[in-house]
């Protein structure tokens, strides 16, 4: 099963043999793979062209793949593939504050890493066309952009973090659905885990602050006590 040959796909990794393995394996697939060393070059490469997902090593020579994941963030939401040699570099991987989205341990096969890739894609482009429904109405709070990954606010374009634009989007696309934390993080998180659900509250609350600064004294984001949220895309 082959691709549109659109995708681009930015491999950074320092070793040359596993990086010959992963743009094989791409390539193979039918996407557009591009290998980068380092991750000041990483950055560089996002920041100027096109490029669909990152697969970026922990362990690079110049800057840790954490840190080139935040100074991503800063600017594109971007979809990070790490990929880890150390079990104690998961959690941060999947922590808060970083902004990846999923992760492989080293050793990997190539087939396994092409298939998280496409899983990946295909969860950040479906909704596509009813994201757009929502664009329709005079009256709608929000427009979701997705080719863009971006979504404004009474015309107003947020700065998203990954999850934030990913959990924002799940609420918008069902409009007024009572969303239990749990559905929200199967929705959201690529490795859901209930432990994991006040993360979800954490990024609620970031969410409704940038809303806040946008509009003061509306909050469209509704909590259903003891259940989870649901949020309203109309003006009334
Ligand atoms: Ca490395």
């Amino acid at each position: 099963m082959s691709v549109p040959p659109s995708q681009a796909i930015l491999v950074v990794e320092d070793e040359p043999s596993i990086a010959d393995n992963i743009l094989f394996a791409l390539e193979k697939d039918g996407f557009e793979a591009v290998w980068v060393r380092l991750g000041n070059d990483a950055i560089a490469a996002v920041r100027k062209g096109r490029v669909d997902l990152v697969v970026l090593d922990v362990g690079l020579p110049d800057r840790t793949g954490f840190e080139v994941c935040k100074s991503i963030r800063a600017f594109s939401t971007v979809p990070i593939l790490f990929l880890t040699a150390r079990s104690e570099e998961i959690d941060r991987v999947l922590g808060l504050e970083i902004g990846g989205d999923d992760y492989v341990a080293k050793p990997f096969s190539p087939r396994e890493l092409v298939a998280r890739v496409k899983a990946i894609l295909k969860r950040t482009t479906t909704a596509h066309l009813e994201a757009t429904r929502t664009v329709a109405s005079s009256t709608a709070l929000f427009v979701v952009d997705e080719t863009r990954r971006k979504i404004s606010y009474v015309g107003t374009p947020l700065q998203l973090a990954r999850y934030e634009y990913l959990l924002l989007k799940a609420l918008i696309l069902q409009p007024e659905r009572v969303f239990s934390r749990e559905q929200l993080m199967n929705q959201v998180w690529d490795s859901p885990d209930s432990s994991l659900e006040r993360t979800v509250d954490a990024h609620i609350k970031s969410l409704r602050a940038k809303l806040r600064a946008v509009r003061e004294g509306k909050d469209p984001i509704t909590t259903h006590r003891g259940f989870g949220y649901s949020i309203v895309v109309e003006e009334r």
